[in-house]
């Protein structure tokens, strides 16, 4: 069993060091269990927080513990009666080659419905993120102005997209032409803006010449500076993450804003709402109906970015933090 533990933790951005790939023997299922061979790890931006003691809504990974993530897996032996050798299932395995796992822990997947991929992004959990987060909090309207950042990404893709779906104007920010372009072409995105030219506060004012009526939060920083003065009356922010700001931890340069934004939130009657996919398990059921249909439809496209051996999953994540990846994140194992 090859797995990768978390070395040490990380001050500022990770480095390869902070992570360890060991070898161990790979375990026996008891009674109720399944031995899985991992297939496929899904890299995501809330691991970095795993990697750091601070408070958060999850517990750390600790010191030499298999780092966390979602997997998609092979069941390689059953002594579970729900499950087969063969068999092909979503699991929380981590990253590493091989796991145990009581069947609670798995849900099945079909590969003739869909691609196992896709049960890691746009119909996993970044997917569901994107859904829940927009259509409850965000809850845009035909005709109104949606904004979203890492909008190549699995989350901001598909916010974008779901927008355009509900009859609102999409606008997305991403890194470098590449990224834009095939949010343009392929997301179908109505305007993107590089976040790294020099005057991006001017071009998002002139793709956004109605203001902004959701605002889409990914990553903080200095995308949310060009949007702050953008807001419309009544707009809504459903903060999802702050990926800009993963990597600095506690630190943080300037001058106090917060009366700024405060007196906006008032005279604007700005809706600012933090979330976490999980809050909005009841809307699952109506997410596995949507998705997939708006999918075969072609009004929803995704894209993956699969790196090949569970060893490349430090530097993967590494880049997944500073845009180096290109659409969902997913190492092969
Ligand atoms: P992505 O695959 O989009 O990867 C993150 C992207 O963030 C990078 O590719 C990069 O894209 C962009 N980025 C990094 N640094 C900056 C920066 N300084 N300024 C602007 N953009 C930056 O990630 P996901 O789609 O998986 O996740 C998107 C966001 O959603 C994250 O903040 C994540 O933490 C959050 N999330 C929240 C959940 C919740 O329940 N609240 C659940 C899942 C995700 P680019 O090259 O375009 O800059």
């Amino acid at each position: 069993n090859s797995r990768i533990v978390l070395a040490s933790r990380p001050k500022g951005r990770p480095s390869p060091s902070d992570f360890r790939l060991e070898q161990a023997p790979v375990p026996t299922p008891g009674e109720g269990e399944v031995l899985l061979k991992i297939r496929y790890l899904s890299l995501d931006p809330y691991m970095r927080g795993r990697m750091s003691a601070a408070k958060s809504y999850s517990a750390p990974v600790e010191i030499g513990q298999v780092m966390e993530g979602g997997t998609v897996a092979e069941v390689l032996e059953s002594r579970h009666a729900g499950f087969k050798p063969g068999d092909i299932v979503l699991s929380h395995s981590g990253w590493q080659s091989h796991a145990l796992a009581n069947g609670k822990q798995l849900r099945k997947l079909d590969p003739a419905t869909a691609p196992v991929t896709t049960a890691l992004g746009v119909l996993g959990m970044p997917g569901f993120t994107a859904y829940s987060g927009l259509l409850t909090i965000g809850q845009p309207k035909p005709g109104e102005t949606v904004v979203v950042a890492a909008a190549s990404g699995p989350v901001g893709s598909a916010v974008g997209q779901i927008a355009r779906i509900k009859g609102a104007r999409a606008v997305g920010i991403a890194g470098g032409p590449e990224k834009c372009a095939f949010v343009r072409e392929t997301f179908g995105f109505d305007a993107v803006i590089d976040h790294r030219a020099p005057d991006l506060a001017e071009q998002l004012a002139a793709a956004c010449p109605d203001g902004i009526d959701v605002y889409f939060e990914n990553v903080g920083g200095k995308v949310w500076d060009a949007v702050f003065p953008l807001l419309n009356t009544f707009a809504r922010i459903p903060v999802c993450g702050l990926v800009a700001q993963y990597n600095n931890e506690g630190e943080f340069e300037g001058p106090d804003r917060l009366p700024v934004v405060m007196r906006q939130v008032l005279s604007k009657s700005l809706t600012i709402r933090g979330f976490i996919q999980r809050e909005f398990i009841a809307q699952r059921p109506a997410f596995e109906q949507e998705m997939p249909r708006w999918i075969a439809e072609g009004a929803l496209k995704y894209k993956e970015d699969i790196v090949e051996g569970l060893e490349r999953a430090p530097e993967a994540f590494i880049g997944l933090l500073e845009g180096r990846n290109f659409g969902k994140l997913i190492v092969k194992v």
